[in-house]
This record gives C-alpha cells, structure tokens and sequence, in this order.
C-alpha cells in the first residue's frame, strides 16, 4: 500500500537513492541503538560516504551544491523509512550559518574537509539555563583579548557535541546593559573541540526521553582564536536567525516524513488486525482519525515547500518557517497519538517502533522552538499584535 503524498514524485531521484540507503538501516538497527541509547554512527557514516551530510556544502568545496528545499527532502526520507533524523540534522542548518556569514578563510580551510567527512559541524549551543528562550539573556560571554576571545559561561542542550568536530557557539560580546537593541552585543564562534576540551571546556551528558545525544557544556576561561568569530562581532543573534530557520524547515520535513509513517503504520495495522470479526479499519471510529491525520499531514508539507522556497530564495521566511515546524509538529504529533490508539495495546511494545517514534517526534513540538513561542511571533510579527515579552 503506498499513500497518495503531496509532493512525492519531487526530488524523485534524491528520494530513491536516501531511500535506498535507510532501507539498509531496518527497524532491529534503529531499536538497537535506541535501547542502547547509542549514536547510530554507522547510518552517519553511511550518509557522510554518500555525499547527503555534505548536501548543501557548494561544488566548488567539494559537496554536492544543492538547495535547502532538497535537503529537507533527505531529512524527511530518514524518518519516513522509521529512522531518526535528530542524528543528522545538525549539519544541514549550522550550514547554512556557515555559508551565509562565514568569511572565505573560514569557507576555504573547512569545506572541503566537512564534504570529505572529515569534520562535522553538527553541534549549535544557543540554550542556557537561565535564559531559557528568552536567548538575549544568555550569559555566556566572549571577552576580547588581544588575537583571541576568551568565554567564559554554560549552555544546555548542546546536541551532537560528542559526534562533531565543530560547533557554533553564541555568546554576549558586549554586556546587555551597554546595547542599543538587547538582541545586538551577541556573537558566533566556529569552536573547535578538540584544542577546547580540557582547556577550558568540559561536556556533560543529559539523559532524555529520545535517543538525542545532548548535553551541558561549561566554558570556563575558553581561549578561541579571533578568525574563529563568524562575520562581525555583535552581530551573531541576527546570522544565528538564519541557522534557525533553516533548523525549523528541516525539523518540518522531518515531522512530516515521520506523520507520513504514522499514517502509513496505522492504516496498514487497521487493515490487517482483525476484532470481531472484522478489520478494526472497517470501524469509522478508527477510519476518521487516521483519515483526519493525513490531511493535517498534507497540509503541513505544503507550508513546509513554501518556507523552504522562501528560505533558498534568500527572501523572508521567520513566519513560513515558525508555521511549518508549527504545523508540521502538531500534525505528526497527531498521527503518533492515532498510530499509537490503532495498536491498542501492541503500540506499546517496542518491536514495532510505534512507541519509539512516538517518543521521537513529541520533541519538534518543544525543540527547537515551543509553540507558545511561535504563536507569539505570529501575534506579534505577522498580525501586529502587542508585544507580550
Ligand atoms: C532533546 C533536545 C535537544 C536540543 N538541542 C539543542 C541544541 O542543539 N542547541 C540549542 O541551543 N538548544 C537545543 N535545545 C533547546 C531547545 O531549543 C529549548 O529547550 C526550547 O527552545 C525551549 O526552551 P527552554 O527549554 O529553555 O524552555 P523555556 O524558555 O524555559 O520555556 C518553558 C515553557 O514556557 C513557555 N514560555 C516561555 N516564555 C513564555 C511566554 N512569554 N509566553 C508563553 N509561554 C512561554 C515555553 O513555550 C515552554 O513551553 C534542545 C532541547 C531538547 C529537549
């Protein structure tokens, strides 16, 4: 049974190869590492020597050149095939942080090397404890001193940090109290961990719901060379936006590819269980739900094009953006709720990933942005509402 999905027969050729690879990487893999709460490094590396970790690195340095739009495509595929994105993600959007700001030094010394697999620049540390989203208030710091800044702080949910080479830090430059608007004064840092780690910067594992590797980082006196400072200094939260969205385009495709399996699972599950002497599918009362998620699915996918068209064509795209990974989480959200009711009680036991997934994709409704807090940019950016905050 295949589901008649919007936007299928698009980027048909990235689609096949992506799912060619994931089909080597089955359920028992993705169930393995989740007990183990490993980091699935063989289906990274497999996607790395495939050239997908290096999607939007420019030809000209190696990678393969190819828009955002096509990269959520390849987001999507993963976890449509039942895998978890969350281990790849990070490449996708710091990219294009990277890309858009770096300086050419930068572009020159580290493309090539992360299109080859030789480094990754899959980690972002943005959140802290004490700010929360409230991200102008972090307090992380980079003092300039001489050829170097110095950083001095703590951040939480660092992810991917243990499986990369590279990370882009956010850190004030110059203290809230001296800036003219309180989103100017902060910068970015390419950090390189492995001349940071026991020099000044040490990670702890956080243990969570998902198999998301995450963690503390505590910075305690970090010296970073200043050619590691992305663009100009003070103007950090503005580049970090484009990360972001970026970040919320792919998590959209991600929930979408995951809403498309839930769908996928129940229907076939409805078909074949049998209660009553009938399939449970027959019932209208296990119909309509499934028949309601797919079209929250449907739609979400179409605000997710749109904001990533938007985005690859440099245009503004905060809104389409916040509404894709809005609509897109809620509906894959959904469709887990309605996979999980479908199984009864089998929903439950991890052989069939229902539960896993379900766990998976509750994240995007929280990370990387809170619905509330998409709701208050709508209000506030897009229907000219109060500022609330
Ligand atoms: C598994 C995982 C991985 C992550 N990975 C990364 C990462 O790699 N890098 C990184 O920088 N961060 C990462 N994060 C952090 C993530 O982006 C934040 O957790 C998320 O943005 C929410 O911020 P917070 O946890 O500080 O919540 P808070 O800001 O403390 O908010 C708590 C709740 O209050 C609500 N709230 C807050 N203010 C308001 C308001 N004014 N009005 C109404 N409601 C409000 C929020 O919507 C939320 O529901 C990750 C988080 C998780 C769980």
């Amino acid at each position: 049974m295949k589901l008649r999905e919007s936007h299928a027969a698009e980027y048909g050729e990235i689609r096949d190869a992506v799912r060619a690879l994931c089909a080597k990487f089955d359920s028992a893999y993705w169930q393995k590492v989740d007990e183990e709460r490993a980091y699935p490094e063989a289906f990274v590396d497999a996607l790395t020597k495939a050239g997908w970790m290096s999607a939007l690195v420019p030809e000209e340095y190696g990678g393969s050149g190819l828009t955002l739009t096509a990269a959520s495509v390849i987001m999507e595929e993963i976890t449509r095939s039942g895998g978890n994105a969350g281990c790849c993600h990070g490449q996708m959007y710091n990219m294009s942080t990277l890309l858009r700001h770096g300086s050419a030094e930068q572009k020159k010394t580290l493309l090539p090397k992360i299109a080859a697999g030789e480094l990754r620049l899959q980690s972002m540390g943005v959140t802290e404890p004490s700010a929360g989203t409230d991200t102008t208030r972090i307090k992380t710091v980079a003092r300039r001193k001489g050829d170097r800044y110095v950083v001095s702080g703590q951040k939480v949910w660092t992810s991917r940090l243990q499986h990369s080479e590279l990370m882009i830090l956010l850190a004030r430059t110059t203290p809230l109290a001296e800036v003219r608007k309180k989103s100017d004064g902060m910068s970015i840092f390419l950090v390189d961990k492995s001349k940071a780690l026991g020099k000044g910067m040490t990670v702890k594992p956080i243990r969570n719901m998902v198999n998301h590797e995450t963690n503390e980082v505590f910075f305690d006196g970090l010296e970073i060379p200043a050619g590691n400072l992305i663009g100009e200094e003070g103007k950090g939260f503005k580049y970090i936006l484009d990360g972001l969205n970026a970040e919320r385009i792919l998590i959209a495709a991600e929930c979408i590819g995951d809403g498309y399996w839930f769908v996928d699972r129940a229907t076939k599950y409805a078909q074949e269980r049998v209660v009553f002497d009938r399939p449970i599918g027959q019932n209208q009362g296990i119909q309509f739900p499934i028949a309601e998620a797919y079209i929250e699915v449907e739609a979400a996918n179409l605000m997710r094009y749109k904001a990533a068209a938007l985005f690859d064509a440099r245009k503004h795209c905060g809104a389409e953006a916040n509404m894709a990974k809005h609509l897109a989480a809620k509906a894959s959200w959904e469709a887990a709720n309605v996979c999980l009711q479908t199984y009864g009680g089998f929903g439950f036991a991890a052989e069939y990933d229902v539960e896993r997934k379900f766990r998976e994709t509750r994240l995007y409704l929280v990370a990387p942005i809170s619905t509330n807090l998409i709701y208050s940019y709508i209000a506030e950016h897009v229907l000219g509402l109060p500022r609330s905050f």
